[in-house]
């Protein structure tokens, strides 16, 4: 294992470092430090999570140390540095990270992304920065107002620059680039290196240094694993009823699409479960306090899709539930690793509805592990029973549903009050379609009955009621 001291990290830094616990160096970091620190540009292929950024930041401070000052002058603080991310969330995740390892040094570092007044922004850019972490859009708002100077920038990071592609920051990244001098060193993250990666690294990139991480596709064996067969409209069910049965506290809730998104956690939240929601139609503002909402513990299920989850430093999640199965196999080992870190135990369910079994095949070929179908026996539910017939298991469409609910969760102490109707989210839960080439969804399905023969490693496995009888999972 390699250790920090081995780098010879400024004191200031070492203790920063020593601080936060590492005990060694992921393998990005034992990999791009040294690569770093020698001037060098990096093309890494890795993700958040891999201990990425103290890869790029702990080298960045340790060059930058040459400049540190004391003065109280703006003048004596140019941006040294500029760290690009795709999102708010990410940029101010970033952010702290980099104040954390520049505490002990005299290096000033700030954020600025955008659905925030620019004000408090422009006050602290006036005031000098070393290192500055932004969103694309609003740095560019920043250097039209001429409030970011960046002609003796040093050191690029484009950080998740394949979402950043994504989102459609190509045009937004030339023109930032445009303005930064030619000498520096470019360092590029990103999860994959597609074309257009490649593309924007050989632009902007001079002899970089590949570094790949490869991707977990190992499963930690601290989470328990389980794959019930679920017909879409009882998923709904399931979930309320996985949760009681478990004690779940807080659980991170996976779709595969954004509307499906909106209307799951809009729907849980009529069951009377303090659910938010996070995808990508939602504003930088709502995302943010969504978030803030889960860590602070007041929101036990954060439904999400792939893309807005991605990279969300949060830990310790008790449970996660694939509400779909994922399109990608390898998305099934992100979603399950927010759960079971660092030693503790984390449950990993996943609602198999019948048109997924090659999604489901995929995901035993990747974790090269059998993957046993188990069946939910539903418990009665009550207000539930009278609507126990139909394709709209939890009486959605019908308002007295909604109040009985309301009144029904109140009374089993979760404190909530009728959520207003919105017609929008009245719909059963529905997800759009997958990119061209999927698989077809489950939701085309017009069967509700468990899938019989998924592969010939799935069997159906006991029923659950006798599995949580036993005390399993955790
Ligand atoms: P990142 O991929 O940079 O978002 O880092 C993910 C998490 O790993 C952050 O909470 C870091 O504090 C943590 N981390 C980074 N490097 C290490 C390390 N060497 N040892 C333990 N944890 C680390």
């Amino acid at each position: 294992m390699s250790s920090f001291s081995n780098l010879q990290l400024a004191p200031t830094l070492a203790r920063a470092v020593a601080e936060m616990g590492y005990e060694s160096m992921t393998p990005i970091q034992a990999q791009a430090i040294p690569v770093v620190l020698a001037g060098q540009d990096v093309m890494g292929a890795a993700q958040t999570g891999t201990g990425k950024t103290a890869a790029f930041s702990l080298p960045l401070l340790q060059r930058m140390l040459r400049h540190e000052n004391s003065s109280t002058s703006p003048a004596r603080h140019p941006v040294r540095a500029l760290v690009l991310l795709p999102t708010r969330e990410l940029a101010d995740q970033v952010a702290q990270q980099i104040k954390l390892y520049a505490k002990y040094t005299q290096l000033r570092s700030t954020v600025v992304f955008g659905g925030m007044d620019m004000k408090p922004q422009t006050l602290e850019l006036k005031k000098g920065v070393e290192v500055l972490v932004a969103t694309p859009g609003r740095l560019l708002d920043h250097i039209e107002a001429k409030t970011a100077v960046l002609n003796q920038v040093e050191y690029v990071v484009l950080d998740e620059a394949d979402r950043m592609l994504d989102i459609g920051f190509l045009p937004d990244l030339q023109r930032i680039l445009s303005y930064l001098p030619k000498q520096r060193t470019t360092l590029l993250f990103s999860a994959t290196f597609s074309p257009e990666i490649k593309r924007l690294a050989s632009s902007y990139l001079q002899n970089p240094v590949t570094i790949e991480v490869a991707r977990p596709n190992e499963t930690a064996s601290t989470v328990s694993q389980h794959f019930y067969s679920v017909g879409d409209d009882d998923k709904r069910r399931a979930l309320r009823q996985l949760v009681t049965r478990n004690s779940i506290k807080q659980a991170f809730v996976f779709v595969n699409s954004k509307l499906g998104c909106a209307r799951l956690a809009r729907s849980l939240e009529r069951d009377g479960l303090k659910t938010a929601a996070l995808h990508g139609d939602k504003s930088q503002d709502e995302r943010l306090k969504a978030l803030d909402a889960f860590k602070r513990g007041e929101v036990e299920l954060l439904v999400c899709t792939d893309v807005a989850a991605r990279g969300l430093d949060i830990k310790d999640v008790p449970a996660v539930f694939n509400f779909d199965v994922p399109f990608n196999a390898e998305d099934y080992v992100h979603r399950i690793g927010r759960t079971g870190r660092a030693g503790a135990s984390g449950l990993a369910i996943t609602f198999v509805s019948g048109s997924d079994q090659r999604l489901v095949s995929d995901i035993e070929k990747l974790i090269k592990k059998k993957i046993e179908l188990e069946a939910v026996e539903f418990e009665e539910e009550r207000p539930r029973g009278r609507f126990n017939s139909g394709r709209r298991a939890w009486g959605e469409d019908d308002p007295r549903d909604v109040t009985e609910l309301s009144s029904a969760s109140r009374s089993g102490g979760r404190g909530r009050t009728a959520a207003p109707v919105d017609p929008f989210f009245d719909k059963p839960y529905e997800a759009s379609a997958p990119a061209e080439g999927a698989p077809a969804p489950a939701w085309e399905s017009t069967s509700n009955k468990p899938s019989r023969s998924l592969s010939t490693n799935i069997k159906t496995k006991r029923k659950v009621a006798a599995l949580f009888k036993s005390g399993e999972p955790a």
